[in-house]
C-alpha cells in the first residue's frame, strides 16, 4: 500500500505505491525493466490499466460494478442512482496513490519489518483521496470528443467535488488532471480525468505559490494577472480568447506546443468559477483542445488544473489555470539531469501554428 517519503536533500516527497503496479495489465509497452519481486511491473504515471480484448471497461454504463461505488454523480434527473442515469461519475481509484485516514494508518511501513531506518528516511502515510472522473457515459477516447454539454457536466462535477473536498479538514489541496493517449500515460481508453487531494500541498504548485507571493509582495501585483495584460498587449503567443478566459503559449515554455488557460479576471481557486462561466471555460477548452489535438496522431498531452490550496477562500496572489502539455517530445538524459528542458519550438511559433 502506498507511503509518501521524504527526500533528504531536496525535501521532496515521493509517493511510494507498489499496490499500483499490482493492476492487472499495467505495463509500460515496449520497454524492458527489472520487475519489483511479485514479477509485476509497473507504469507510475498512468491511470488505468491496459485493455485486453476481453476486458470489459468499467467506465461503461452497466459495468458500474467494477469500480468503488461512486462519491459524486452528475444525473439526468434528481433521484436516480450511481448505476442508473449518470452523465458524470466521480469514482474511488480501485488502485490508489493515496488512501483515506484509517486505512493509511492501518497500514505497516513499507520495508523490513522492525528494522530501524537511518534518521534522515522520514516517511508519511499516504493520506488523500484519488478518485478518477468518469466524464461521460459514452465510450469516447479524447476530450476533444466530448461534446459541449459533455464537457461543461465534467467541469462542474469536479467543481462541486473540489468544494465538498475543501471542508475535509486533513487535505491542503487537490490536483486535477488528465492523460490523454497512451504517450502521455493513459492506457485505459474511456475518457476521463483524476483528482488527487493530498495534506501537503504539491511541490510544482507549491513552487508556484512562493514565487507568486514573492512577486505580490514586491509589486502588489498578481504575476498571472501581469502575464495576461502583457501578452494580451503583445498579442504574439496568445492562441485565442473567450469573454472570460484566454488561452496562451507561456514565454518559457517547457515543451512544444505547452499552452495554458487562464481566467482573465483574477481568481485563485478553480472550484469558486461561477456557474455562468462553465460554458464559456468550455468553448476556449474545446477550442483550444482541438487545435492540439491536431498535433499527433493519435493525440498525447496531459491536461493539468492547478489550483490554490484549500485554506482560503481566494489570494491575491495566486491565480487557478489550466496546463496543457503535448506529450510530443520525451523527456530524455538532460530533462532528468538538469531540471531544465531544450524546446525544440518556440511559444511565438507554436502559438501561430496553433492560432492557424
Ligand atoms: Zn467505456
Ligand atoms: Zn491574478
Ligand atoms: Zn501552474
Amino acid at each position: 500500500m502506498p507511503e509518501l517519503r521524504r527526500d533528504p536533500i531536496l525535501d521532496r516527497w515521493v509517493i511510494i505505491a507498489e499496490n499500483r503496479g499490482e493492476r492487472p495489465g499495467a505495463f509500460v509497452a515496449g520497454m524492458s525493466m527489472a520487475l519489483p519481486p511479485r514479477d509485476v511491473a509497473f507504469s507510475p504515471l498512468t491511470d488505468a490499466i491496459a485493455p485486453r480484448p476481453t476486458d470489459v471497461c468499467p467506465f461503461c454504463p452497466g459495468n458500474e460494478h467494477e469500480t468503488p461505488p461512486a462519491t459524486f454523480v452528475l444525473h439526468d434527473e434528481p433521484g436516480q442512482t450511481d448505476v442508473r442515469g449518470w452523465r458524470v461519475r466521480i469514482v474511488p481509484n480501485k488502485y490508489p496513490a493515496l488512501l483515506a485516514e484509517e486505512a493509511a494508518l492501518a497500514e505497516p511501513p513499507l520495508g523490513r519489518a522492525g528494522s530501524s531506518e537511518p534518521a534522515l528516511c522520514v516517511r508519511a502515510p499516504a493520506v488523500g483521496v484519488h478518485e478518477v472522473i468518469v466524464d461521460t457515459p459514452r465510450h469516447i477516447m479524447t476530450v476533444g470528443e466530448l461534446s459541449d454539454s459533455e464537457l461543461t457536466d465534467s467541469l462542474a462535477a469536479t467543481r462541486l467535488r473540489l468544494q465538498a473536498l475543501r471542508h475535509q479538514t486533513d487535505l491542503a489541496h487537490a490536483l486535477v488532471f488528465r492523460n490523454v493517449g497512451r504517450a502521455a500515460g493513459s492506457t485505459r481508453e474511456h475518457v476521463h480525468g483524476q483528482l488527487m487531494a493530498t495534506r501537503q500541498v504539491v511541490s510544482l504548485v507549491q513552487a508556484e505559490l512562493t514565487a507568486a507571493k514573492q512577486y505580490f509582495d514586491e509589486r502588489r501585483q498578481c504575476v498571472f494577472c501581469r502575464v495576461i495584460e502583457d501578452e494580451l498587449a503583445h498579442n504574439e503567443r496568445v492562441v485565442c480568447e473567450s469573454p472570460a478566459f484566454i488561452a496562451l503559449c507561456p514565454y518559457a515554455s517547457r515543451l512544444p506546443y505547452e499552452t495554458w488557460i487562464l481566467p482573465k479576471r483574477h481568481a485563485s481557486h478553480f472550484e469558486q468559477i461561477a456557474v455562468e462561466d462553465l460554458a464559456d471555460l468550455t468553448s476556449l477548452t474545446r477550442g483550444t483542445i482541438a487545435k492540439i489535438e491536431r498535433l499527433s496522431q493519435p493525440p498525447a498531452y496531459n491536461l493539468i488544473f492547478h489550483s490554490s490550496p484549500f485554506d482560503s477562500l481566494s489570494i491575491e496572489h495566486y491565480h487557478w489555470h489550466i496546463e496543457i502539455i503535448p506529450r510530443l517530445t520525451i523527456p530524455a538524459g538532460f530533462e532528468w539531469g538538469s531540471g531544465w528542458t531544450v524546446n525544440p519550438v518556440s511559444p511565438e511559433t507554436a502559438a501561430r501554428v496553433l492560432r492557424g
